[in-house]
C-alpha cells in the first residue's frame, strides 16, 4: 500500500469531518484524496487495522476520533459546525483540536438522573463545575468493541449520580475524574491529527501522557 495515499485519504476524513462534522462519502474521499474506489477501498481497511478509524458493517467510517457520526450523548456546537461528540473524552478534544474552533458548546444528559448538561469548552482553561467523568472500560481493554467504550464515557452530575448509575446498571466502577483532570486528558490527546505526517501514540507515550495529566492506576496501565 501507497503511504502517501493512505495519509490522503486520511486526511480527506479527518478534515471533513473537522469542518463539516461529518465523514465524507466514498466518492468526495476519492476526490479530496485523488484516489480512485480500489484505493480508497483499502486505504480505509487499512487505517481501520490501525484503529485510526471505525467502520460499521458495510464498511462505513463511523469514528475517526475525536469524530463520529453516532449519538453517543453529547453534541459539541461550534461557531460553524455541529458534531456528535464521540464522549465525554472526545467532546472535550474537538476545540483544542479543530484549529478555527477554540470555543464550543457541549451538552449532554446525565446517565443517572436524566438532568441536561452543559459546559462552554474552550482552550484557555477547563469549564468550572461539580460534574464528572465516569470512564467504565479500562484502557487495556478500550478497542475490544471501541463504540461500548466510548459510549461509555460519560459525564454525571456528581459522585452520587456515578453511584446511583452503578447500582441500577449493575456495572462495576471504572474510572472517575472531575472536569479539570478531563479537560487536561482531551487537551493534547489528539493533537497532530488534522496535520501531515500522523503517528498514533504508541503505548509507553501514551502511559507517559496519562500520568503528565494526572491519572492513576491500573485502569489507565499504570503500575503507580
Ligand atoms: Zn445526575
Ligand atoms: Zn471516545
Amino acid at each position: 500500500m501507497n503511504d502517501e495515499v493512505a495519509e490522503r485519504v486520511r486526511r480527506a476524513i479527518y478534515d471533513t469531518f473537522a469542518g463539516q462534522g461529518q465523514a465524507p462519502s466514498r466518492r468526495q474521499i476519492q476526490d479530496l484524496a485523488r484516489a480512485d474506489e480500489a484505493q480508497v477501498k483499502k486505504a480505509v481497511a487499512e487505517l481501520a487495522a490501525q484503529r485510526q478509524l471505525v467502520l460499521d458493517q458495510s464498511g462505513d467510517v463511523v469514528m475517526a476520533h475525536p469524530f463520529t457520526t453516532l449519538n453517543l450523548g453529547f453534541s459539541v456546537l461550534g461557531e460553524r459546525t455541529l458534531w456528535f461528540g464521540g464522549c465525554a473524552w472526545d467532546s472535550f478534544a474537538i476545540p483544542h483540536l479543530v484549529n478555527d474552533e477554540p470555543s464550543v458548546l457541549i451538552a449532554s444528559t446525565c446517565p443517572a438522573c436524566a438532568r441536561p448538561l452543559a459546559w462552554t469548552v474552550t482552550r484557555s482553561g477547563p469549564p468550572q463545575g461539580p460534574e464528572v467523568a465516569h470512564f467504565l472500560v479500562p484502557m487495556a481493554r478500550a478497542w475490544d468493541d471501541v463504540i461500548y467504550t466510548c459510549s461509555h464515557q460519560r459525564l454525571f452530575c456528581s459522585e452520587h449520580c456515578v453511584q446511583a448509575w452503578l447500582a441500577g446498571t449493575g456495572q462495576a466502577r471504572g474510572y472517575v475524574m472531575d472536569l479539570a483532570t478531563l479537560w487536561q486528558l482531551a487537551s493534547g490527546w489528539y493533537s497532530g491529527r488534522l496535520d501531515s505526517p500522523y503517528q498514533r501514540k504508541d503505548p509507553p507515550t501514551a502511559a507517559g501522557y496519562f500520568r503528565s495529566v494526572g491519572l492513576q492506576g491500573p485502569f489507565w496501565g499504570l503500575d503507580d
